[in-house]
């Protein structure tokens, strides 16, 4: 029977922790934790990812500083704004919104986001610690796919992974994040030949390829367990494809390979709400350590 991998679910339940957890503390750190998130540009899905990591840190009791800033600010005054919030003592997280207007390069202003606060994972040298295993902010959503496989008791240790995407934000992360919890992984990309053959061979799929509905029963092996990643608005020419009134599907065509897989993330409720808490977790975390209290969440660090 496929199990359904809820990560909506998951999400409240890490949620209902970290409230507890901020609660507990807050009177000794003497004040909650603090998000900043910059939204640079009027792209309409920032501003709805912007709003719902709004409202979960509102949730949980994290305060958060949002800057809305505008596409043709210069990338000074972006890095300047970057800075005062690197000083910012109330500030424990710095989440950059990507993508960025086309006329910005996300590399420099990306690093200039302190390590410390680096709650994104991206920076130069917390990719390094992941590469190096050494404790530090993960990527959320990889992160937040590890924390669903480990919910459910995903078996992980000696097993195929097939990671089908190679960025800096999910594919790459994704695959050390496996191989460290010792799956044998094989990284897909777009040069990739045969794919289908690949994926075959995989107990665990995970799908970040941002191409809508690729992913068929042809490539999937009976019982395997399938994360997608993938989340995109369905194009009113698809939608008789679809049940009505459905808005988003995935990379993988999900009513497809519901009749083979063995666990599936269901779009949207799978990985997009995990990727929230998994930046609520690295904000508390973050926290934790400004504020000299005991970390309690590393549980849930991959
Ligand atoms: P990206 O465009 O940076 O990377 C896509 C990767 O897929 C590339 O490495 C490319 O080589 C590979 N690829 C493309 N076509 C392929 C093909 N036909 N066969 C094999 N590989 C192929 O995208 P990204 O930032 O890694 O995001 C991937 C998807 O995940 C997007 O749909 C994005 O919206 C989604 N996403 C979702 C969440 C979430 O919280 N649910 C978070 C981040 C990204």
């Amino acid at each position: 029977m496929l199990i359904k991998l809820d990560g909506k679910l998951l999400a409240l339940e890490i949620e209902q922790r970290l409230k507890h957890e901020i609660g507990t503390y807050v009177k000794q750190a003497s004040r909650a934790p603090g998000l900043a998130v910059l939204r640079i540009g009027d792209d309409p899905a920032s501003k709805v990812y912007v709003s719902n990591k709004e409202k979960a840190c509102q949730r949980v009791g994290i305060e958060s500083f949002t800057s809305h800033i505008s596409s043709d600010s210069s990338a000074e005054y972006i890095i300047n704004k970057i800075k005062e919030l690197n000083e910012d003592e109330n500030v424990d997280g710095i989440l950059l919104q990507l993508p960025l207007p086309k006329n910005l390069k996300e590399g420099p202003i990306l690093s200039t986001i302190t390590p410390e606060k680096d709650v994104d994972g991206l920076h130069s040298q917390n990719l390094g610690k992941l590469v190096k295993n050494e404790k530090g902010p993960r990527s959320c959503t990889p992160a937040g796919v590890m924390a669903l496989l480990n919910s459910y008791k995903i078996p992980i240790e000696s097993k195929n992974a097939v990671v089908i995407g190679r960025s800096i934000l999910v594919g790459k992360p994704m695959a050390l994040m496996l191989q460290k919890e010792n799956a044998t992984v094989t990284v897909a990309h777009s040069y990739t030949q045969n794919l289908s053959e690949i994926t075959k061979q995989a107990d665990i799929l995970v799908v970040a390829a941002g191409r809508p509905q690729m992913i068929g029963i042809e490539h999937i092996k009976p019982g395997a367990t399938v994360i997608d990643v993938g989340i995109h608005r369905i194009k009113p020419e698809l939608a008789k494809n679809f049940s009505e009134g459905r808005k988003l599907c995935g990379d993988v065509r999900s009513e497809e390979v519901a009749s083979i897989a063995g666990a599936l993330t269901p779009v949207p409720g799978g990985v997009g709400p995990m990727t929230v808490a998994m930046l609520l977790v690295n904000t508390v975390n973050s926290w934790q350590h400004h504020c000299g209290l005991p970390f309690s969440l590393m549980d849930l660090v991959p």
